[in-house]
């Protein structure tokens, strides 16, 4: 028996599925099988449900995406290693900031998918990019993406005249409150003496609406940087803010969303009429653009048995089920506009987006629609034992289109 589910077409939302290998649990277990197969040239993937105990078992399910990292074999031809994932996924959000328009890439799966691997990488090895260094091997997208902006940075400067202004902000949605992971009681740009607060001390921030720039936090702290390793160091202080809170609370951090933001601010400096000596009035023919790049590692997809679980962690899981479960409606709305208005849509009016139910969708609505470009990274474990979680992130990811 076969199923048969496919994205495809030139868009904004590029969907990417990342297969992580067999742990070393999963590899002694003897009744631990792959069954993810990929035809990496096709971006094609397989897989095989069902034990044989199961009514589905012998069900063999395929998915096409635009893009398919299997990273389970280091000696397989496809073998996509952390520098090719950030290369097909992220890289081109790099471009998409310096043209002025906003992006967003998210990590989607279940927990132990492989979604802070992709995300962060293993952050302890890239102890040479806190001094400007370049990121390890192993580091993720993220350090990846901060560094290649900054070299990027220095080639458009020495190039033009341009004023480059980038601001960060890092922050954790947790049961739909807003937690800020990078507030300092005596914030220095980038400097690890500084001391951070304990976000569980502080009050939940909330949200508003920009005349302009959309929704945004109150207070959130954003921090001007001027090179890769103050920006790498904002990062190091976000990320243990989030580790000491996630082990204060049961490891909190598969439980919430992390959103690490870039706000990329480029402002031509030359003239463009060339007549005029006045400085007010060449200061406003000054273009500036101004983008807002979201990187997002979500909560763990996995349904949360509520048998059993205590009011907290009940509470916790409804609000990770509504934020995810609205990402999906927004992207498959999201798509639905798109096929309405592209060449061969219907002219249908646009679909519904809802993005106001939850603070996640909200707080990305001008990261998800218009002319910003979102990259939607599903990961996944090839083991049979999390077939079926498997099977609900690759369909999740397949509503994008
Ligand atoms: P998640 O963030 O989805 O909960 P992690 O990123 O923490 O999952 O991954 C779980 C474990 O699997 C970690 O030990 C991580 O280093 C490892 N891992 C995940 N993806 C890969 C990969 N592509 N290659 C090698 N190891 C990986």
């Amino acid at each position: 028996m076969e199923s048969f589910h496919s994205v495809s077409e030139e868009s904004n939302m590029i969907v990417a599925v990342r297969v992580r290998p067999l742990n070393a649990l999963e590899c002694t277990r003897g009744q631990v099988t792959n069954v993810v197969q990929v035809n990496g040239n096709n971006n094609e993937l397989t897989v095989q449900a069902g034990s044989s105990a199961d009514a589905s078992a012998g069900v063999t399910h395929f998915f096409s995406y635009d893009q398919v990292y299997y990273s389970c074999d280091p000696e397989s031809r496809n073998f996509a290693c952390q520098a090719k994932v950030f290369d097909g996924t992220a890289r081109p959000l790099i471009d998409t900031a310096f043209e002025g328009y906003n992006a967003c890439l998210f990590a989607y799966g279940q927990t132990g998918s492989g979604k802070s691997y992709s995300m962060m990488g293993i952050e302890a090895l890239d102890d040479a990019a806190l001094d400007g260094g370049p990121p390890h091997d192993e580091a993720g997208i993220i350090p990846r993406f901060c560094h290649e902006l900054f070299r990027r940075i220095e080639a458009v400067k020495a190039q033009q005249q341009l004023q480059v202004e980038v601001e960060v902000s890092y922050f954790e949605i947790y049961n739909e409150k807003i937690h800020d992971l990078l507030s300092v009681q005596h914030a220095a740009a980038g400097s690890m003496e500084s001391t951070p607060v304990q976000h569980q001390q502080r009050p939940a921030l909330k949200v508003r609406e920009h005349p302009i720039f959309g929704p945004y936090v109150v207070d959130l702290s954003a921090h001007s940087v001027d090179s890769y390793s103050a920006l790498r160091n904002w990062l190091a202080v976000g990320n243990s803010q989030r580790a000491t809170a996630s082990t204060a609370m049961n490891d909190k951090s598969s439980r919430s969303h992390s959103i690490f933001n870039i706000v990329l601010n480029l402002t031509d400096l030359t003239s463009d009429d060339g007549l005029s000596s006045d400085t007010d009035s060449i200061s406003s023919l000054r273009q500036t653009r101004r983008s807002k790049i979201s990187l997002v590692d979500l909560a763990g997809s996995e349904r949360i048995s509520v048998s059993g679980s205590n009011g907290e962690r009940i509470r916790e899981g409804v609000s990770i089920n509504k934020s995810l479960l609205t990402l999906g409606k927004v992207i498959a709305a999201l798509a639905e506009t798109r096929k309405a208005s592209g060449p061969l849509g219907s002219g249908t009016p646009s679909a519904f987006v809802p993005y106001r139910e939850s603070v996640l969708t909200w707080l990305l609505r001008e990261n998800l629609g218009g002319n910003s470009k979102t990259v939607m990274l599903a990961t996944i474990s090839p083991a049979s034992l999390h077939a079926d979680e498997t099977l609900a992130t690759l369909r999740y990811a397949c509503k994008a289109r």
